[in-house]
């Protein structure tokens, strides 16, 4: 695996490969990889001829400078795993050679995707997605680049930043992975408490019920439900439950046939926050 620190030698290395006519893809990441990032490399693997992933702790995108001085790192076992999966180019830039000496966001319109769920909750997060994913995409300009499911919101801004912005690539969204128990991989599972470990699956159990009833409730009904299932929960505490189109986002006043829609959950175990998200049918 071929490992850059910088902007120039990764371009330099790529501009070769393109020349050969090499389709690329790229999976970019925060790093404390598992399963579900692999997942995406493995698929980047099956369907390009070099697969480029990034670690970048983004500052801009963290809502608490706590979070971010906690987020796990572990580069060593990061690169252990790219290699178990034949990763080509793994780039592992810092924080200046991004953004020189000004961290800071750009500004995005993404018609409103922005405003809704984790938006509301995480401000600026998403100005600081949109400005790590284009100065990404435009560094690499991979032909394909694949995102998780597990942030279905970011999946949808970065398909819309792609599309304002002209970008020459194809955004892929890939399943959730999950722990055997049902929990969504994330690399902030790692901080939770053993009590917090052990209580985390209900998120997913109690998504799974929500899906059953979805169409005999209506969704004020639903959310109720799921509120009194986590008010039952003193380990737990719900942020916010959400029933949405998955185009707009949106919650809709009324459910349509031809459209589909997703429960979204965010949820404080302790002080981690966890997300997750099933579709509907
Ligand atoms: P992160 O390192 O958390 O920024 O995630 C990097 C990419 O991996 C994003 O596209 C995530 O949506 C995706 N990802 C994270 N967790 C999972 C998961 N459990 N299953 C599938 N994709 C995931």
């Amino acid at each position: 695996m071929n490992i850059f620190n910088t902007k120039l030698e990764l371009k330099a290395f790529l501009a070769e490969q393109k020349e050969r006519a090499k389709s690329i893809g790229f999976v970019p990441t925060m790093g404390a990889l598992h399963q579900g990032h692999l997942s995406l490399v493995k698929r980047a693997k099956e369907k390009n001829d070099l697969v480029v992933v990034s670690i970048f702790v983004n500052p801009t995108q963290f809502d608490s400078n706590e979070d971010l001085k906690k987020y796990p790192q572990t580069l060593k076992n990061d690169k252990e795993l790219l290699e178990s999966v034949a990763c080509d180019v793994l780039f592992v830039p810092s924080v200046e050679e991004i953004y020189d000496n000004n961290i800071s966001s750009e500004k995005f319109n993404f018609d409103g995707l922005e405003h809704e769920m984790e938006g509301k909750f995480r401000e600026g997060h998403f100005d600081g997605v949109g400005t790590i994913v284009k100065a990404l995409l435009e560094i690499v300009m991979p032909n394909t680049a694949y995102f998780g499911k597990k942030d279905f919101q970011q999946l949808q801004i970065v398909k819309k930043l792609a599309e304002k912005y002209d970008l020459p690539v194809k955004i892929k969204g890939r399943p959730i992975y999950r722990e055997n128990d049902g929990l969504a991989m994330s690399s902030r599972n790692a901080r939770l408490t053993k009590e917090h470990r052990e209580i985390a699956p209900f998120i997913y159990k109690t998504l799974k019920k929500a899906k059953k009833k979805f169409g005999a409730k209506n969704i004020e009904e639903l959310t109720k439900w799921v509120k009194k299932q986590f008010k039952k929960e003193p380990l737990l505490e719900l942020e916010y439950f959400t029933i949405a189109d998955e185009k707009t986002l949106q919650t809709p006043k009324k459910i349509e046939a031809k459209k589909k829609y997703r429960a979204f959950i965010a949820v404080f175990a302790g002080d981690i926050r966890l997300i997750d998200n099933v579709g509907l049918k």
